[in-house]
């Protein structure tokens, strides 16, 4: 029974945060308080919201004006919900999963992030790990982060703050196997669409992602 309310809890946290997200990215205000369709402007009924079923059952599409939204949401939803469950007994990491679902899903849509929502955790992280080995690391990513971003220009300011969370919250192999996965799957997409330039939070998040469950999985086990 517990199990289940976990499941339920992320399947509507997901839900929410992809609401929040598309809220920003299309300038509506978040306080708005009933879901509609951003197509047709149909206030969405109680079964349109339901995370997972609803996309699945529609395939996707508006039922007012048949809008094809994408049946994706679906798969970020059931994606989201077990990653989420598997992280709840972590607290920090499962805030971590949920904040980087956001700034990463508008950095995807518009390559700019609200990233001072971090602030407020980066600050009581650096206050309650202050002494610790991790702060010196900190504090050198941040200085190659401003040299890349101010000097270089090779990097939005918006990635400074996710950088500076990732590598506060996590262990330097992990740190070390997230950039190298989001370097990886940067790249591939770079040579794959013929970019010259991408979003990174969203590649961040997916190495992180990796990282955060391979550590786990290593862990447990090696228990
Ligand atoms: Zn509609």
């Amino acid at each position: 029974m517990e199990n289940l309310l976990i499941i339920i809890l992320n399947a509507v946290l997901v839900s929410t945060v992809m609401c929040l997200a598309d809220r920003v990215n299309n300038h509506i205000h978040i306080f708005v308080k009933r879901s509609f369709c951003m197509q047709c402007g149909h206030f969405l009924r109680w079964f349109d919201l339901i995370p997972i079923l609803s996309a699945v059952l529609t395939r996707g599409r508006c039922r007012y004006c048949h809008n094809h939204y994408g049946v994706h949401y679906a798969y970020l939803e059931f994606i989201g919900t077990i990653i989420g469950s598997y992280l709840f007994s972590d607290p920090l990491t499962w805030i971590t999963a949920y904040l980087l679902l956001f700034l990463a899903l508008e950095d995807w849509h518009s390559e700019s992030i609200h990233a001072d929502i971090l602030i407020p955790g980066i600050i009581y992280l650096f206050i309650s790990n202050w002494g610790d080995l991790k702060i010196l690391t900190t504090c050198a990513i941040l200085i190659i982060s401003l040299f890349l971003v101010y000097y270089r220009q090779v990097m939005g300011s918006g990635d400074i703050p996710v950088l500076v969370l990732l590598a506060l919250t996590t262990t330097s192999q992990s740190f070390s196997l997230t950039l190298l996965l989001a370097s990886i799957s940067g790249l591939l997409y770079l040579m794959t669409h013929h970019a010259r330039r991408l979003p990174f939070v969203p590649f961040l998040y997916f190495g992180w992602l990796g990282a955060i469950l391979f550590e786990k999985i290593i862990i447990f086990n090696s228990l």
